[in-house]
């Protein structure tokens, strides 16, 4: 291999709710979302985690592994520019890139080891479930927190907070769901909240077309309704095999 040819390997996957790239966040910390980092067998040290309960976020960097392989351009369709303009790639935070590369910060709640080997729980994810994790640092303010910083584009596209309204039969699914995913209501309203619509029907404040969103183990409909996410129905996925 060339000094200029790197190989990476994962070091694990995530486990997250998020089964389709459909409805995820655009960034980590927009929903309250939890992540299981499983570290790949042969690295069961424990010795790798010592000392991180001392941070309370951490960066992972990661692989667009469901896109990696369709190619990038120079310049990409912005969301926050309502899905029309572009932005250099460079310039986004596109998946399309030259290396398939993510990176996202996340709040680090704890790390154990069992049979599987060691395990590492966060929050806020914005990762499809089974993201290839290729590094965990952890996030220091005293460096990575920039006080100054702008984000021109943030007046053009703030993330929309719709309202979100959950007919009666799904909160009754919903309190059964709780049972096994007892984050699942919040993670439901805090995902929909920000319509997952694609940009240019975000300005349509009536929408009859059902959107389906899958979920843990769940395939969730929902329609807009004078301005309003309207949840019409909540079962099982049947793509799913959990
Ligand atoms: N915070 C990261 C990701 C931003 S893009 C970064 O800035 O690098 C976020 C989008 O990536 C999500 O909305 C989701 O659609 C997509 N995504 C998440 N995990 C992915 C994966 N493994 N493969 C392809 N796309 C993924």
């Amino acid at each position: 291999m060339s000094a200029n040819q790197f190989s990476v390997s994962p070091i694990g996957h995530i486990k997250t709710p998020f089964k389709q790239k459909f409805a995820i966040p655009r960034q980590p910390n927009l929903a309250k979302a939890k992540g299981t980092i499983y570290l790949r067998e042969d690295l069961n040290d424990p010795d790798m985690f010592k000392g991180l309960e001392g941070f309370t976020h951490l960066w992972l960097l990661f692989v667009f592994h469901q896109t990696k392989d369709k190619g990038w351009k120079p310049a990409v369709k912005a969301p926050r520019l309502g899905g029309n303009q572009t932005m250099g790639v460079f310039a986004s935070r596109s998946t399309h890139r030259p290396n398939a590369i993510g990176m996202s910060v996340v709040k680090n709640l704890s790390w154990q080891q069992d049979d599987s080997g060691l395990l590492l729980n966060v929050e806020g994810v914005d990762l499809l479930d089974d993201t290839p994790i290729v590094d965990i640092k952890p996030y220091v303010p005293y460096a990575d927190r920039v006080a100054d910083a702008e984000d021109n584009l943030a007046s053009y596209g703030a993330i929309p907070q719709r309202e979100v309204l959950l007919e009666s039969h799904v909160k009754e699914l919903l309190n059964i769901a709780r049972k096994k995913h007892p984050d699942i209501k919040q993670l439901l309203i805090d995902v929909l909240a920000q319509d997952p619509r694609p940009a240019y029907r975000h300005k349509h404040e009536n929408d009859d077309k059902t959107y389906r969103v899958a979920l843990y183990d769940y395939d969730i409909g929902f329609k807009v309704e004078n301005g309003s996410i309207k949840v019409m129905d909540f079962g099982p996925d049947k793509r799913s095999s959990v």
